[in-house]
């Protein structure tokens, strides 16, 4: 479990604009999503008016971020990791549907080329 100072830790690491290195606005960071060991935010700088979108996580080795240079506004950040979000239900699901099919999903999947038309 990340100590209480998790996501202060993180904003640490995510300081500067990787672009113009502009201390950032602390205003400007926003948390997208919250795991119990990860946050992703998504950082608008002000001075140069990019976006990040960085991924921090607490590993056994300590705090581990990934920034990525973005030009998706938070909304639509939001709205795709909704989109990719996989519940519980999926997962059981797939479970059902490999367990049932045995050898037969290999050639399953290659027969799906077509699923999603
Ligand atoms: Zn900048």
């Amino acid at each position: 479990m990340p100590g209480k100072n998790f996501l202060e830790e993180s904003l640490k690491v995510i300081a500067t604009c990787p672009v113009c290195q502009q201390k950032y606005n602390q205003q400007t960071i926003k948390v997208v999503e919250k795991q119990s060991d990860s946050y992703v935010f998504h950082i608008t700088c002000d001075k140069c008016n990019s976006a990040v979108l960085a991924y921090a996580v607490q590993t056994p080795m300590g705090l581990t971020t990934i920034g990525l240079l973005t030009d998706l506004q938070l909304s639509e950040v939001k709205r795709f990791l909704r989109q990719a979000m996989i519940s519980e239900n999926d997962v059981l699901q797939a479970y059902q549907v490999i367990t049932a099919k045995g050898e037969d999903f290999a050639s399953l999947l290659m027969n799906q080329n077509n699923f999603n038309k």
